[in-house]
């Protein structure tokens, strides 16, 4: 992309000039928190407070799930005609790819991804993801099941009730949207929890809803820290079901809140170590290196499925990972609201120090840094890492076992298909892998064998509202996005009628 200094001009003007709102929003309307509670949200950027934010507590949540509760038992929402609930859910897509521009600028300010991929990418992916639920609303059928004749056994599906979302700060938009939904379409009412890092944007999100006409009480945002707002969420008794996002520590604590509370649903999403496997006989080589490059480097490697892990045949491994080395040296690092940024800022101190911690850490292991390895443009305020390659790692090293989270990739070489595919599996998580070879055959027999949520060839991180995402293993259960995610939030209700 062309640098275009008014566009990045008019994005930094608009950027120190907008004053978000700060408060949760409980039952239709924009709230403090009840003990008056705030805490500075930080911009990624720069380090400067964008807004004080409601900090969320107990007493928030529990006002905030009565309230769902109140809005789901009256049967505004749940039991609105199907073709309301489609039209209400349309329209708050369409706000919100009409309010784009506030939405994205949120974004980037607070966890410092480029505005050019919060543009094309987030704002976009969650009208998407909500117009797309909004149009299976009048398209469920229930089913019969095969009974005698004196009998008819009718199996109809039925929304959970009150659904506790909660989401990290990596794509906040774009994973609310992959919650609430499918939990709207299905006619539950929703407690969104954003992470402390980004609330902006989800704060906006429940304005639109209720400008679009969600029922008061239907679609609440009430943001907090995670040990106050997320545990009092995650162990209330009136919540039915928990979509969280998140680290595996986390998300092994909602599996407790739950046993230790109503025994409410839980789905999770816990982040992955996704490991590239890249045959000598990849049909382009350069293309791979430079889609390899993205697959970590995209949103500063702050991704759930990054793709973290090169296996790479060690024939080419040396100059394969020289190549994406380049290719990542090559992507323009800078301030994020310049739309020429491909690479903006980590999210905050402590992603910097988990950052640098891993990288030394690879290093006293005994990988080499082959490119990167530190901090960058210290004169722009925020945390701006340069993409890392470690070259020589074994996979039993931590840098190679751990997510990182960060724009580090770990190059491991590999000798034949059944140690690369050995090699892929062998890690905790399940998350997502790439294949890159040229022979159809190696392909569907290493997409078979790869204990993963989504196997990716001869590309990277293609994906659609259309298609299931989601983990095995400690990556999590339960899946995100297509028809599946409505399962997430329902239940299947049996009714026999005997017609004797
Ligand atoms: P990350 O490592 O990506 O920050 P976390 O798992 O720490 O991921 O956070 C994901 C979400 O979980 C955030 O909304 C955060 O506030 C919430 N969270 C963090 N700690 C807890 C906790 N102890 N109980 C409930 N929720 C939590």
């Amino acid at each position: 992309m062309a640098i275009d200094p008014v566009e990045a001009h008019r994005w930094r003007e608009r950027a120190a000039t907008v004053r978000p709102d700060g408060r949760a929003w409980i039952d239709g309307h924009p709230v403090s928190a009840v003990d008056g509670a705030t805490f500075d949200d930080r911009s990624a950027i720069d380090g400067r407070v964008l807004a004080a934010v409601a900090a969320g507590d107990g007493a928030d949540i529990d006002a905030a799930v009565r309230a769902a509760r109140r809005a789901y038992e009256a049967g505004v929402w749940s039991h609105a005609p199907l073709r309301e609930r489609k039209r209400v859910l349309r329209r708050f897509a369409e706000l919100v790819a009409a309010n784009g521009d506030e939405l994205a600028l949120l974004e980037t300010l607070d966890v410092g991804k480029p505005i050019r991929e919060s543009l094309a990418v987030d704002v976009p992916g969650a009208a998407r993801c909500l117009e797309w639920f909004a149009e299976t609303i009048d398209k469920q059928y229930g089913e019969l099941a095969p009974t005698d004749p004196g009998s008819i056994a009718m199996i109809t599906r039925e929304p959970l009730g009150v659904v506790g979302a909660v989401v990290p700060w990596n794509y906040p938009l774009i994973i609310s949207s992959w919650k609430i939904a499918p939990a709207l379409a299905a006619g539950n009412s929703v407690v969104l929890k954003p992470a402390e890092q980004s609330p902006l944007s989800a704060l906006v999100l429940a304005r639109l809803a209720t400008d679009a006409g969600v029922p008061d009480g239907v679609f609440n945002v009430v943001p907090g820290y995670g040990p106050t707002a997320g545990a009092a969420l995650g162990r209330h008794p009136e919540v039915d079901k928990i979509a969280f996002t998140g680290s595996g520590e986390i998300g092994r604590r909602f599996l407790a809140y739950a046993g230790e509370s109503n025994m409410k649903a839980v789905s999770l999403e816990c982040g992955g170590k996704s490991p590239q496997l890249v045959f000598a006989d990849a049909p382009d080589l350069d293309a791979a290196a430079s889609s390899v490059a993205m697959g970590i480097f995209y949103n500063q490697g702050e991704t759930c499925n990054a793709g973290s892990r090169l296996l790479v045949d060690a024939r080419i491994a040396e100059d394969f990972t020289a190549a994406v080395a380049r290719a990542g040296d090559a992507l323009v690092l800078g301030d994020p609201l310049d739309p020429a940024t491909a690479v903006g800022a980590l999210v905050d101190r402590d992603q910097f120090d988990r950052v640098s911690h891993y990288v030394a850490l690879g290093v006293t292991e005994g990988a080499s840094i082959v490119s990167g390895g530190s901090r960058v443009r210290e004169d722009l305020g925020g945390y701006y890492f340069a993409p890392t390659v470690l070259a020589g790692a074994t996979n039993d090293m931590r840098v190679a076992r751990e997510e990182i989270f960060g724009p580090v990739l770990v190059s491991i070489a590999f000798h034949d298909e059944d140690e690369a595919v050995a090699l892929a599996n062998d890690s905790d998580y399940g998350l997502a892998a790439g294949v890159w070879t040229a022979d159809l055959r190696r392909a569907h027999r290493v997409a078979a064998a790869l204990r993963v949520g989504t196997v990716w060839v001869n590309t990277f991180d293609a994906s659609d509202v259309t298609t299931p995402f989601g983990g095995m293993k400690r990556s999590g259960f339960g899946r995100d996005r297509s028809l599946h995610a409505l399962d997430e939030y329902s239940q299947l209700k049996t009714t026999w009628l005997d017609l004797h």
